[in-house]
């Protein structure tokens, strides 16, 4: 009999992370919720567990160091291992975002928890992945993210913004430096982009189910043994950097 795969996603108690769980507990995977918020994480582990998931719940803060070894502990002591992390918990900062009028705590606080946070708990749940037989790191990012994208004219990348944007750029070019790293392992790491999803992050404003956003994350945590790793796709293919 082959092992349940163990995944962790973080920020899943809602909108793209709430449906990525769902869609690796569909898979038969059991399923980390990892939120900060105790009645948020409870409430999308029991809605989970009622469509037939093994979801269970992780304590997670991204930003808090304590909070990320605490959630490493509690899978080492659950499963002594993880398979699949997907790293989705994000934040757009607050507005204004235009580079001349910006607070640069908002600055701050996209990257804390956009790039940070990926570090932090990426490097946390590191010696839990190296156990596992076929380990996959997913990244969510945004094609905003895309500096080859911001540059080209006519293409649509939506608002200025000075936080949110050049912090999925930063988290490309992290997502580059691990699988540079982890070459020679059998880690694959890439980055993901969801697409426009109707989420709180945007005041419910994209065009695509947060489900439809999901499909890429489940994608490149599946992915087969010997795939593509330190590279940028969506729903498409291939994402320019
Ligand atoms: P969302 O509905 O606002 O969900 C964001 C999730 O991240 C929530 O669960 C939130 O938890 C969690 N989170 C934020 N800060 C956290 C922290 N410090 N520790 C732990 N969890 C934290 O947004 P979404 O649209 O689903 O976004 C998911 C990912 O997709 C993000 O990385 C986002 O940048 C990316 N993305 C989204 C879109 C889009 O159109 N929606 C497009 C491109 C990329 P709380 O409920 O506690 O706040």
């Amino acid at each position: 009999m082959t092992e349940q795969t163990i995944a962790l996603v973080t920020g899943a108690n809602k909108g793209i992370g709430y449906e990525i769980a769902a869609g690796l507990g569909a898979l038969g995977w059991s399923v980390g919720v990892g939120a900060r918020d105790q009645e948020r994480r409870e409430g999308a582990v029991a809605k989970l567990r009622a469509a037939g998931v093994d979801a269970f719940a992780v304590p997670l803060d991204v930003t808090d160091d304590a909070s990320v070894a605490e959630a490493a502990r509690l899978i080492e002591e659950r499963a002594g291992r993880l398979d699949v992390l997907v790293n989705n918990a994000g934040t757009t900062g607050n507005a204004p975002q235009m580079p001349t009028a910006v607070d640069v705590s908002t600055v701050r606080a996209a990257v804390e928890t956009n790039v940070i946070g990926v570090i932090r708990v990426t490097n946390a749940m590191l010696p839990l992945v190296r156990r596992s037989s076929s380990p996959r790191i997913v990244n969510m990012s945004s094609s905003v993210g895309s500096l080859t994208l911001q540059t080209t004219p006519g293409v649509e990348v939506g608002p200025i913004s000075v936080a949110y944007s050049p912090s999925k750029t930063f988290l490309n070019a992290v997502t580059v430096q691990y699988a540079k790293e982890l070459a020679d392992t059998d880690i694959l790491i890439n980055a993901g982009c969801p697409g426009y999803c109707a989420t709180d992050l945007n005041g419910f404003r994209g065009v695509r189910t947060p489900a439809q956003g999901a499909a890429i994350a489940i994608r490149l945590a599946s992915l087969p043994d010997g795939g593509p790793t330190g590279r940028f796709f969506d729903d498409e293919g291939e994402v320019p950097w």
